[in-house]
């Protein structure tokens, strides 16, 4: 026996079976274990966290600033109402997370320091083997189970994405991306450049701004920002009438979603329109000699990249101080002291902050495999965005970009609740998405339509993600507002799903 498969046979002998296996423990994760802890009692289930904590986002970036562009009572759990002002820091979300484990008992399935690096399904024995790697041990431990739910997110958590520019590795000063911001980072009295021009971008600036030197936001092309009151009127009245703070959370849910759609198919009925407001809020803090066009006015449609709100116009108000200023211009190459643009100016600082974005990474850097043979998504088929063609009791969380992330992890997991339950009512073992005979024609697309959606990491990982088809149930169509009323009526005896 070589020392792989002894490796093998030993974690096979110490298996925990688990009805239900969830990846991670982020806003994702610890809302399904409360799904599944509430609406399945009974069901035994762990979640595997590669990180020391839960919290996923909010554990994981620790920048200056760093706090949702979602209000919380969208981004909260609907089950769990939000109780202070609509926009958080990172620390608030994880608190209100850890309330949320510690009221429901979920500290105790939840294993941390977790690593998952493989996962097969087994044909014959109807189950998931899934391997993860202890981070403090190194020890491999090893999970069978019925049914796995993919909470793992999006990115890769363990470092961000950092373009490769012409010499790089000239300049003599600190690089560093937001993802792996060192604690205690000293950038006082320092020249600072932030590469980019997205929501960590945007939040950076102006919590570096007063006690750096300067800080430019370096941008190539510009982006669209939401800017308002860190406050929402309705939930401030409703308290001050002293109405219940379930009842707060459920009316300004609603009130917020209802703006919200009403904002968005703005955006494709009358871009112009919501193009002008998005600009004229800009310009209420900056004033009208400030170059709007340049630095604050993309070229395609609102809503086409993820539009990050400024609450109190903070950025704004930091560049109209000349504490921060925006740069619109193409990177040529470093240089020992700074950055020299295309256009031939050169900025020069003691330290390069890349706020670039991330790696898109849909599997959690798992290796998949059905029977040993290994599983690539790009090749299967998504019904609804959760699950995939070919590939047995298995659900993958991915969120809203347009509407807060947390609102699919609700409906998600109470479709896998009824599933489970259905499941168990007909004795089914399996459950495998397949196309239906009508679908056999039906055009094979990328995972999102980048006419809709099109932000860097999307485009970038793409070629990564499974396909999507036209019809709605073969494709995730970001779009809350029609999925909150179609997931209640997914038909489980559908021929989409083909039972064992
Ligand atoms: C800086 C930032 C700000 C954001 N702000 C908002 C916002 O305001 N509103 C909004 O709607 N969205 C926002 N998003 C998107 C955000 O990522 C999601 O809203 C949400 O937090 C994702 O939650 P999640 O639990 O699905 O994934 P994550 O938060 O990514 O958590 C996934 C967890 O799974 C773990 N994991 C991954 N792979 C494995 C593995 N192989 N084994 C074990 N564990 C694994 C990770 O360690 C992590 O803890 C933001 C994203 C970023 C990066």
């Amino acid at each position: 026996m070589n020392v792989q498969t002894k490796i093998d046979a030993d974690a096979a002998q110490k298996a925990e079976h688990f009805d239900v296996v969830i990846a991670g423990a982020g806003i994702s994760g610890v809302g399904a274990a409360y799904h599944l802890k509430t609406q399945m009692p009974g069901t035994t289930f762990v979640a595997l966290e590669a990180q020391e904590s839960f919290g996923g986002t909010w554990l994981t970036h620790k920048y200056p600033g760093i706090r949702s562009d979602s209000d919380l009572h969208t981004f909260g759990y609907r089950f769990k109402p939000w109780t202070s002002a609509p926009i958080a820091t990172a620390d608030e979300i994880r608190k209100y997370m850890g309330d949320v484990i510690a009221e429901n008992d979920l500290a105790r399935h939840i294993r941390y320091r977790h690593r998952i690096v493989a996962a097969n399904w087994s044909n014959a024995d109807n189950l998931w083997t899934i391997d993860a790697e202890r981070l403090d041990s190194g020890e491999r431990r090893r999970f069978t189970t019925n049914f796995f739910w993919m909470c793992q997110g999006y990115y890769r958590h363990a470092e961000g994405y950092t373009p490769e520019w012409k010499d790089f590795d000239k300049f003599k000063g600190t690089v560093i991306h937001p993802q792996k911001w060192p604690q205690d980072f000293d950038y006082k009295g320092k020249r600072v450049i932030v590469i980019g021009s997205g929501a960590t971008a945007a939040t950076l600036v102006p919590n570096i701004a007063d006690d750096c030197a300067h800080v430019t936001m370096l941008q190539r092309p510009p982006s669209y920002f939401r800017t308002g009151r860190k406050a929402i009127e309705i939930a401030e009245t409703l308290r001050k009438l002293q109405i219940d703070e379930a009842w707060i959370h459920e009316i300004t849910r609603k009130h917020i979603l209802y703006e919200q759609d009403a904002f968005t198919r703005r955006t494709f009925k009358d871009p112009e329109g919501a193009k002008k407001d998005l600009l004229s809020a800009v310009e209420a803090y900056l004033g009208p000699d400030y170059d709007i066009a340049t630095h604050f006015t993309p070229k395609y449609r609102p809503w086409r990249q993820r539009i990050a709100f400024i609450p109190d116009g903070d950025l704004f108000q930091a560049i109209k101080a000349g504490k921060a200023s925006v740069v619109t211009d193409e990177i040529d190459r470093f240089t020992e002291k700074g950055i020299l643009l295309k256009s031939g100016k050169t900025l020069e600082a003691d330290i390069v902050v890349t706020a670039t974005g991330f790696h898109l990474s849909a599997t959690g850097d798992m290796a998949f495999s059905i029977d040993g043979k290994p599983l690539d998504f790009a090749d299967t088929v998504t019904y609804r965005g959760m699950m995939f063609t070919g590939v047995p009791n298995l659900v993958w969380v991915f969120g809203y970009f347009r509407a807060s992330w947390t609102l699919r992890v609700d409906l998600v997991a109470d479709f896998v609740c009824k599933l489970l339950k259905h499941m168990k009512d007909t004795g089914a073992h399996k459950v495998t998405p397949e196309l239906r005979p009508e679908d056999h024609n039906m055009p094979l697309l990328p995972w999102i339509d980048p006419e809709n959606f099109n932000p860097g990491y999307m485009m970038r990982g793409m070629h990564l993600l499974p396909k999507r088809g036209d019809k709605p149930e073969w494709q995730h169509n970001q779009d809350y507002w029609a999925e909150k009323d179609e997931f209640p009526k997914i038909d489980l005896t559908d021929k989409a799903f083909v039972y064992q």
